[in-house]
């Protein structure tokens, strides 16, 4: 079957390749119907590696995936061909330390999907572990169950922060992990969210949701903003997700005395960090490593209406157009969210 390959740093293909074998023992096979582009599937695609995981053989790209089981293996009970479902992307080694501990993300034997080299699921069958694998409710689309990946990490930064009902919240980055993660938090009991960014048109579309005010860096500093909004007192959570060494060192000016800082972004190289600033306030800081055990929340979240990510899904494109749905990902247009592509059949 065809799958979008990346063969090597800058160079996709869609072409043939072998398909899954049979479901096995706990596993199902899934027809896919929509897959979401990820900034890590970009950069796997601009850079030939994030980090220490290098692009060294073809790798077929995606993991932010829903579609329909069409077989079910021996042993599985909780899903049956024809349901509705999304992929967790992750799949950890359960006799791990790490996910005896229910930490299973930060397994070091976690094979993860499209992260070398492990592929991805942008072909039409994939077959996958029925326990990393989640019904949808009616209510939730194809496409609103391909952003369940994202959202669930802002799933896990909402619940690191320990949020309690009617905190303040800030998110530094208006991309999609600060947009979700903004979502998260209101979900999760936030009063307000201010987002903060320098991109005006993704200030818009975060800032059209109710309880997210917006501040654009460009006119106002984000500790101005969210010291007007508080009365000087400061946010209860401040969630960065720029990965951008300024905002981070500006992290504890947004903080208020005993608050939380979560540190979501990625910065590419090591970025100083203000540690007495730290310091003086005693802010607990979290971090976040993709997210274990939050699909069934996430999914509940959306299914109940309480937290629609449909605006953010600015455009659809068929899985013959990949590539040039890539390349559109590359430019990163100023308001372009997330962009998936869906699957024929
Ligand atoms: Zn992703």
């Amino acid at each position: 079957m065809r799958a979008l390959v990346l063969e090597e740093k800058g160079k996709l293909s869609l072409r043939d390749v072998p398909g899954p074998a049979a479901a096995g023992p706990g596993e199902v096979r899934i027809a896919v119907h929509t897959v979401g582009i990820c900034g890590s599937d970009v950069h796997y695609y601009t850079h030939g590696r994030i980090g220490p995981f290098v692009v060294e053989a073809p790798m077929i790209l995606g993991h932010e995936a829903a579609g329909t089981v069409i077989e079910t293996g021996p042993g599985v009970t909780h899903l049956k061909p024809g349901d509705r479902v999304c992929m967790e992307p992750g799949i950890p080694d359960p006799a791990s330390r790490a996910a005896k501990m229910g930490l299973y993300n930060v397994d070091p034997a976690v094979r993860f999907w499209a992260t070398p080299p492990v592929d991805g699921c942008l072909m039409p069958e994939v077959v996958h572990p029925a326990a990393f694998t989640y019904r949808l409710p009616d209510s939730v689309s194809f496409a609103e169950g391909a952003m369940v990946e994202p959202f669930a990490i802002g799933m896990q930064a909402a619940l690191r922060a320990r949020i309690r009902p009617g905190d303040v919240a800030v998110v530094t980055g208006a991309g999609p992990i600060g947009m979700m993660t903004a979502l998260a938090a209101l979900a999760g009991g936030c009063a307000k969210v201010i987002v903060a960014d320098l991109a005006q048109p993704k200030l818009d579309i975060i800032g059209a949701y109710d309880g997210i005010e917006t501040v654009n860096i460009r006119r106002t500093p984000a500790a101005a903003a969210v010291a007007e909004a508080t009365g000087g007192w400061g946010a209860d959570v401040v969630f960065e997700c720029s990965g951008a060494a300024p905002a981070i060192l500006g992290l504890p000016a947004l903080a208020c005395p005993g608050g939380a800082v979560v540190l979501v972004g990625m910065p590419v190289d090591p970025v100083p960090m203000d540690i007495v600033g730290l310091q003086a306030k005693e802010l607990r800081i979290e971090t976040v490593f993709r997210y274990a055990n939050v699909y069934d929340r996430a999914i509940a979240l959306m299914g109940s209406g309480k937290v629609d990510l449909k605006p953010l899904i600015s455009a659809t494109l068929p899985f013959e157009d990949s590539i040039a749905a890539f390349d559109r990902a590359v430019e990163a247009r100023d308001a372009d969210v997330k962009l998936q592509i869906t699957l024929p059949g």
